[in-house]
């Protein structure tokens, strides 16, 4: 096969200057100081993207959308304590849970990490509250966390931590996307994902699902089961939705950058008790990181895991079954190689991750 071939721009005002370099030569490119470079993919299409680590390449369309949601976020928690609209807030918090665990017991930990495996109808319970959390279509949310963890805290990741707590937590989604995202993102195996009708279904018709899911659902729950208005009703909804965004986000924010490292302590994922109890479970990053594969995503059940405790019931209701889990002596075994790196008698001078894993 050909290689790919990048162009490169010097500066988006100056004039163009095309020059043709060998794919496996890009990272070299990237690193030096490039701003702007032209990528064509040997499938067709082609796009530029902002290199330059230090001056982001600001998306102005998602910071005005987010500006917008966020200013009616903050006018909805007004408007609950002006109006006493408490009932309104709990409906909405449980909406937000069942659509929250669409996207733990769903998007991560089954169809991302395979942690188990799922019957139909439980399959099609997940999807329909992972398009509740109006958090994109499976296949981007699968593809991204998967390059999260695969490429983690370097330029690939999307949500880097090493670029600052701001870019991990929301930065990444207002900024134009490192090349090494969509370079390195082409090597994530996402064959299974790409067969699975569900999330190909789903992914189809996401514009009216998300539509109805995220918005049309709970406003005209709201108004029926509380009695509000469409207008308190739509501002209202603000306050779960974008609430339910930044718990998601603390995920890659805090719990890459607070907590304690028992599992494995050259990664920077930790395991941070107040991610934990507002994700159902996910804050327990430091073992997550390093045993991807395990569905509890902790090492204990009491430790705020409602996901855990809804996968275990669903398997014992029938819908879910070959659950995974890391060995007692597996999770001795990185504990006891943490504590070495931390008192300096083991030196890890390779890649952090001892068991190697793609996701
Ligand atoms: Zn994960
Ligand atoms: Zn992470």
């Amino acid at each position: 096969m050909a290689p790919r071939t990048v162009s490169h721009i010097s500066s988006p005002s100056q004039s163009i200057e095309k020059r043709e370099i060998r794919f496996s030569n890009l990272e070299e490119q990237v690193s030096k100081e490039l701003k702007w470079f032209y990528v064509r993919y040997p499938g067709g299409g082609s796009r530029y993207l902002y290199v330059d680590s230090h001056k982001y390449g600001f998306v102005w369309p998602n910071i005005t959308m987010f500006c917008i949601i966020h200013a009616i976020f903050f006018y909805s928690f007004y408007l609950l304590y002006v109006e006493g609209l408490k009932y309104y807030a709990i409906k909405g918090v449980g909406y937000g849970m069942t659509a929250g665990l669409g996207v733990t017991t769903g998007a991560h930990r089954l169809w991302t990490h395979r942690s188990y495996e799922a019957k139909f109808p439980l399959r099609f319970l997940l999807i329909a509250c992972h398009t509740m959390a109006g958090q994109n279509d499976m296949f981007t949310w699968v593809r991204d966390h998967r390059l999260h963890h695969k490429f983690s805290e370097t330029d690939a990741d999307p949500h880097n931590s090493l670029r600052g707590m701001f870019f991990a937590h929301v930065g990444w989604l207002l900024t134009k996307k490192h090349p090494d995202v969509h370079i390195k993102g082409r090597t994530i195996d996402m064959s299974d994902v790409i067969g699975d009708p569900l999330v190909q279904f789903q992914r189809k018709y996401y514009i009216p699902f998300y539509l109805i899911f995220r918005f049309y659902i709970p406003i005209r729950l709201a108004m029926w089961t509380t009695g509000v208005d469409f207008y308190t009703s739509i501002i209202g909804l603000f306050s779960t939705y974008v609430g339910s965004l930044h718990c998601t986000w603390f995920v890659n924010s805090f719990a890459h950058g607070f907590g304690d490292k028992p599992y494995n302590a050259k990664i920077q994922p930790r395991n941070n008790k107040f991610v934990s109890t507002i994700t159902l479970g996910e804050g327990f990053h430091n073992f997550h990181h390093t045993f991807p594969w395990d569905y509890t995503i902790g090492e204990f059940v009491w430790s705020y895991n409602l996901g855990q405790i809804f996968i275990e019931w669903m398997a014992k209701l029938g819908f879910a079954y070959n659950l995974k889990r890391a060995t007692g002596e597996q999770v001795q075994n990185r504990m006891l190689s943490a504590r070495r790196v931390k008192d300096g008698t083991l030196y890890q001078n390779d890649h952090p991750y001892e068991i190697p894993h793609e996701y």
